[in-house]
């Protein structure tokens, strides 16, 4: 048995970020039964990748393993990437996904309105499905992407002493929206803030945390999260 198995955890979605990692998930998907990938070119690796990589994204998203598309996004933070390049990208990722039906993983970082006014516009033209991982918006953010009917994940920040901005989103998002994720390598949750590596089993106490932000039990969120998850990457 896993850690994660022991911890409760399922189901893992290995979300890659160049064409080579994303290779790698597969790879790891294909070792172990509850995992699954995802397969992107992440905002601050994109202006690195060549055009031969995505075409090898666009095969690898049609493997049996590949669930969802990602991770993509628009990322302020991280100067490498140029803006524009990142908006290129991200228009590739919603492309391959409405073409394959399958929802996108979503980074954002200090640009979160601005990518959901994008988004937003992209979704009207049409429609496709998405998560929004590792939230750190507001509560009004959090509201325009579940109108477009998209997901919103949080990762371990939500545990953290100074993340009551965070939690006030976590308990105002509705539960068959929710997801919770590790984002590791990073964002350890408390009370293992701090150390590296983060992995699967840690997920555990970020469910908790919002649990008790919901009057639930552990056991009745984590039943609504693999619903959730079950829902939005269909093809698991
Ligand atoms: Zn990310």
């Amino acid at each position: 048995m896993t850690l994660a198995e022991e911890a409760g955890v399922h189901g893992i979605l290995c979300v890659g970020t160049t064409a080579e990692d994303s290779a790698k998930c597969i790879e790891i998907a294909s070792s172990f039964s509850s995992v699954r990938a995802a397969v992107g070119i992440h905002p601050n690796n994109c202006h690195e990748a060549t055009e031969g990589d995505w075409k090898l994204i666009e095969a690898m998203a049609r493997d049996p393993r590949v669930v969802a598309i990602g991770e993509t996004g628009l990322d302020r933070y991280w100067q490498d990437c140029p803006w524009e390049t990142q908006l290129h990208y991200l228009s590739l990722h919603i492309q391959l996904a409405r073409e394959l039906d399958l929802p996108i993983v979503i980074h954002t970082r200090d640009c979160v309105d601005e990518a959901i006014d994008w988004l937003e516009a992209q979704y009207r033209s049409q429609p496709f499905s998405a998560v929004m991982h590792s939230f750190t918006g507001s509560v009004a953010a959090a509201r325009r992407c579940l109108d477009i009917g998209f997901y919103i994940s949080f990762a371990g920040m939500v545990t953290f002493k100074n993340g009551e901005d965070i939690r006030q989103v976590a308990a105002d998002v509705p539960l068959d929206r929710l997801l919770v994720e590790t984002d590791s390598p990073y964002l350890t949750p408390h009370p293992f803030r701090g150390q590296k590596p983060n992995h699967p089993a840690l997920v555990q106490h970020t469910l908790e945390c919002i649990s008790s932000l919901r009057g639930l039990s552990p056991q009745e969120l984590s039943a609504i999260e693999a619903d959730n998850a079950k829902r939005l990457f269909r093809k698991w």
